[in-house]
């Protein structure tokens, strides 16, 4: 069964009231299971949460944190390759409705960038693109893969879904994560926000990181954008989401992000605010739901956050990130997706993570070992 049939069966009006009802002793006998099921994981999430419970929730979701990754924090550098896109994502400043200067980078471009990340001692690298297909396709993802893929012992992209056959091509070139953010699990408003292009299919873009999965990629990485709707509805659904591909692709770790809207061109406004206090909660209780989930905090979080939330469990950043194609090289960041809120370069914020007594891992993974990039 496919994930979108799952999905069915938890409409959202009823989840929200489950979600804002759960009592004070709710949370409480959720907080002492052994195992945090469906159930208590919606408890965990309730608004009604007092202080003395998160405490507690954040010390759970750092003990397991601990068992289960070590005191590591794995870093890796986002390389946008391209802004040019077809889709009109109300949220974004790639949407075919700003105007901007657009930009795929040449192969000179992708090896001076690639460079300039490698010098900094980054290991594992995720490529961004918009949709574009004639500028920035399947054919073009390859040969920048095959390209890079000698300096980087790990490749995730961050694209556009993709058919079956295409994520074996993916696979085949030398990438071995994913990151697909169904942005929110809201139908209605997925249409409102994505009003054209390739984008507006819901389905197509939901069941895209089962594609990858049965691909072969090794890791798969799901989400939703943090202020487009529910935030409490839509991390329950990326929860369940996460626990599906866990439960039937037990080859493939699921890491789970937790972006936060940021500005961006276009000057659009989210829908709800979601405090320091909310994201910790979010992020902790999905910890107890999948504890072996790699979770993701980009730069889009400011470095105060970031240092707070370390310990809680999150196991991979980003850091000294440029979200413009070329930006790394260039001096000129026009034509950013959005602006970052972590400045400190990658070797800042390694030596603070280390001074957290934590070890800032570059690189625990080599594509070599799959034996398969040809
Ligand atoms: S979110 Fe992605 S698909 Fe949508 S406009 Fe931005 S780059 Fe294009």
């Amino acid at each position: 069964m496919s994930f979108l049939q799952q999905l069915d069966n938890y409409p959202a009006a009823p989840l929200a009231r489950r979600i804002a009802s759960c009592s004070g002793t709710e949370i409480d006998t959720a907080l002492a299971c052994d195992r945090v099921g469906l159930e208590q994981f919606a408890c965990l999430l309730a608004p009604r949460i007092s202080d003395a419970q998160l405490e507690q929730l954040a010390a759970r979701a750092h003990r397991l944190t601990t068992q289960r990754f070590g005191r590591t924090i794995q870093l890796y550098a986002p390389l946008y390759l391209s802004n040019e896109c077809h889709n009109g994502c109300r949220y974004c400043g790639f949407s075919a409705d700003n105007s901007l200067p657009r930009k795929t980078l040449n192969r000179q471009e992708i090896d001076r960038e690639a460079g300039m990340l490698h010098e900094q001692e980054f290991r594992h690298i995720l490529l961004l693109t918009g949709e574009a297909p004639e500028a920035a396709g399947i054919g073009y993802l390859e040969s920048a893969i095959r390209q890079i893929r000698p300096m980087f012992g790990s490749i995730a992209i961050e694209v556009f879904p993709m058919e079956s056959d295409e994520y074996q091509r993916m696979v085949a070139a030398g990438v071995d994560g994913l990151t697909l953010y169904q942005e929110t699990y809201d139908r209605e408003l997925y249409s409102e926000l994505h009003p054209y292009g390739p984008k507006s299919d819901y389905d197509f873009r939901l069941t895209a990181p089962e594609r990858a999965a049965a691909a072969g990629f090794r890791r798969v990485g799901i989400g939703s954008l943090l202020g487009l709707g529910d935030f409490l509805t839509d991390t329950f659904y990326t929860g369940l989401h996460a626990l599906y591909l866990a439960r039937r692709f037990w080859r493939t770790q699921v890491t789970i992000g937790f972006p936060r809207i940021k500005p961006a061109v276009g000057g659009y406004t989210p829908r709800t605010e979601i405090s320091d206090r909310q994201l910790t909660q979010l992020i902790c209780a999905l910890r107890l739901l999948i504890p072996d989930a790699g979770l993701v905090l980009s730069t889009r979080e400011s470095a105060e956050l970031r240092n707070n939330l370390l310990p809680l469990g999150i196991t991979q950043m980003s850091a000294g990130s440029c979200t413009a194609p070329g930006g790394y090289a260039g001096e000129d960041h026009q034509g950013e997706q959005f602006s970052i809120s972590d400045h400190r370069s990658p070797q800042e914020f390694s030596q603070q993570v280390k001074s957290f007594g934590y070890e800032a891992v570059w690189k625990d993974w080599d594509c070599a070992f799959l034996n398969r990039a040809g």
